[in-house]
């Protein structure tokens, strides 16, 4: 997994060349304000980059608002759709439930050209929903690796530039964890997300498929300057001791 601020600081041309084709992403705080159906103007650049670079239907949303039963006769995606120009997802259950995974896989395997699981990106804001949908992903591909696979796959493998060090890398989808929110909304969760995250890098050492270097799929951001420091406390009390 990689955390960005937001969209703006992937590299799509990057991921591309990686062997990534496909991408599925959140709505709600990482291409709209929540519960909207306009896509946030700042991204308008990166949003354009992103479908021209995986080309049209290869760029998935899916929502946990849009395409739900809560978006009652599909009124909010195709409103979606309209404004962002990718279609959204119609799933029964929220992410990260595996019939909503199912759903995915049935979309991306269904397009002219069919994508797999390790050549997609997840986006989202969300840890306990997209990162997890992921991570869903990778495991259950993980397992059925070299089973479920067809023959097509295994010919397009054997005739692309796409070598087997391709194949040894990661078995599910790479996951982008967007971290800077547009409209705050359950900023609770999100700072137990942030904490459960740290805990979790700090502890666990990366499995084979994560030691892929992310960075190359970043871009890079001119580091601001410092802001001016504010003295701590115990600084002003020993300034205040040594006056006094
Ligand atoms: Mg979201």
């Amino acid at each position: 997994m990689t955390s960005q601020e937001d969209i703006r600081q992937i590299d799509f041309l990057s991921l591309k060349k990686a062997g990534y084709r496909g991408a599925v992403f959140d709505k709600d705080n990482c291409l709209t304000l929540p519960h909207r159906d306009v896509l946030v103007p700042e991204l308008q650049d990166a949003w354009k980059s992103c479908r021209d670079t995986f080309g049209e239907g290869n760029v998935l949303i899916v929502s946990n608002s849009a395409g739900t039963y809560l978006d009652a006769g599909g009124i909010q995606s195709e409103s979606v759709t309209h404004h962002l120009g990718v279609p959204v997802l119609f799933h029964k259950s929220f992410k990260p439930s595996y019939s909503c995974i199912t759903a995915i896989r049935t979309y991306f395997s269904s397009i002219p050209d069919p994508i797999y699981d390790h050549e997609l990106v997840v986006v989202g804001d969300r840890v306990f929903t997209d990162v997890v949908l992921a991570n869903r992903m990778r495991m259950q591909s993980g397992s059925r690796r070299g089973l479920a696979r067809g023959v097509d796959e295994k010919e397009r493998f054997s005739t692309s530039e796409i070598g087997p060090q391709q194949l040894m890398g990661p078995s599910g989808p790479l996951a982008i964890w967007t971290t800077g929110v547009w409209e705050k909304e359950s900023m609770l969760m999100r700072c137990l997300e942030r904490s459960l995250v740290k805990a979790v890098e700090r502890w666990s050492t990366p499995s084979s498929g994560e030691l892929l270097d992310v960075n190359r799929f970043l871009k890079e951001e001119p580091t601001p300057a410092d802001p001016p420091r504010k003295a701590s406390v115990l600084e002003l009390l020993i300034s205040r001791l040594r006056r006094g």
